[in-house]
């Protein structure tokens, strides 16, 4: 197949196009890289920089595509607190924009990289698909939005449409960045690097964690599993761990003399999330398959900054 994907060089979408030209296909990698490093991409993907939004450029890439995997995305929860303008312009008007490109060229399928922050604080876990959304953040709220552009507009068209809430990934260089950063390479560097582990909140909060081959599996999946129209399905571990465990897995693994300290003053966000995997079972014959402990060990083995700390 040829394939594009948007936000291709960033940490889920490299691995994603390094999977796929692994297995044969002819991919194209379009990334603006205000956060992406085309260096993550092996030699076969076709890598182009540009903005999501350049419909010239798209109806360009688009020629002979069957399948557009979107994950051009800004990421960042808390910035998007500060802008959401610029969340709403990227992660709206940027998927907006992607399929009227896809609809002038007449390119059938559309696989969306959402996310699991689009459900909010949510008493009953694990979360399904039919659990009432409840973005708590101008993020969570670009991603809902893009879900139902992306479903929305592709059917006026007949493109097929699904849409990934992906859940907590994690693994090999994933960013680490000034402030914020996910939490599982911050408490890599924390404990590698001596210092405390800084937990938000207090450290009860849980969350899935899914290794990032898992969801490379899953994305795959959803470029040729049939049935799939306008379908939204959650990809996760469905393993739940509170924040403060990940901190003494970490510090663990590591054998690291660090101590875990709690920040009151940051919010630990939603309490509690928890995928229900089911419905990528059924439709993508998706089944995670990397343990919390084994996809830590090859996270520190693979990520060559960890061996520098
Ligand atoms: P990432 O920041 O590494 O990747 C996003 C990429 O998009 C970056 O390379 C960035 O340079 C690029 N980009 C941003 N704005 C762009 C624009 N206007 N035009 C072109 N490229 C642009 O983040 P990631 O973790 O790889 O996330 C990929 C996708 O998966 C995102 O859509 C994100 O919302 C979604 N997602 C990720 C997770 C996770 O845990 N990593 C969880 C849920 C959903």
């Amino acid at each position: 197949m040829r394939i594009l994907i948007t936000g291709g060089a960033g940490f889920l979408g490299s691995a994603l196009a390094n999977g796929l030209v692994a297995r044969g296909h002819e991919v194209l990698a379009l990334d603006d890289l205000s956060a992406g490093d085309p260096d993550r991409l092996d030699a076969g993907v076709l890598f182009h920089r540009g903005d999501v939004a350049n419909r010239p450029k798209l109806w360009t890439l688009l020629q002979g595509v069957q399948c557009v995997y979107h994950l051009a995305a800004r990421v960042l929860v808390a910035e998007s607190v500060l802008y959401p303008h610029e969340y709403n312009e990227v992660n709206v008007g940027g998927t907006v924009a992607l399929l009227e490109a896809m609809r002038d060229v007449g390119v059938p399928r559309l696989v969306l990289a959402s996310s699991g922050a689009i459900y909010g604080e949510r008493a009953a876990q694990p979360v399904t698909e039919a659990t009432a959304p409840n973005p708590q953040s101008p993020y969570a709220v670009s991603k809902l939005a893009a879900e139902y552009y992306a479903h929305t507009v592709g059917a006026f068209w007949g493109a097929t449409t699904v849409a990934l809430r992906i859940f907590n990934a994690y693994g090999p260089s994933q960013p680490l960045l000034p402030s914020h950063s996910p939490v599982v390479p911050r408490f890599f560097e924390q404990a590698l690097g001596g210092g405390s582990l800084v937990i938000f909140g207090d450290g009860r909060q849980t969350r899935d964690f899914v290794y990032v081959d898992d969801v490379v599996r899953a994305l795959m999946a959803a470029a040729t599993a049939e049935g799939l129209a306008g379908c939204t399905i959650n990809v996760g571990s469905s393993v739940e761990t509170a924040i403060s465990d990940l901190a003494q897995q970490v510090i663990a693994l590591t054998d690291s003399s660090s101590n875990v300290i709690y920040s009151p003053v940051e919010s630990g966000g939603v309490s509690r999330l928890r995928a229900d995997v089911s419905l990528a079972r059924d439709l993508l014959g998706y089944k995670p398959q990397i343990s919390l402990a084994e996809g830590l060990r090859k996270t520190l083995e693979a990520d060559s900054r960890f061996r520098c700390v």
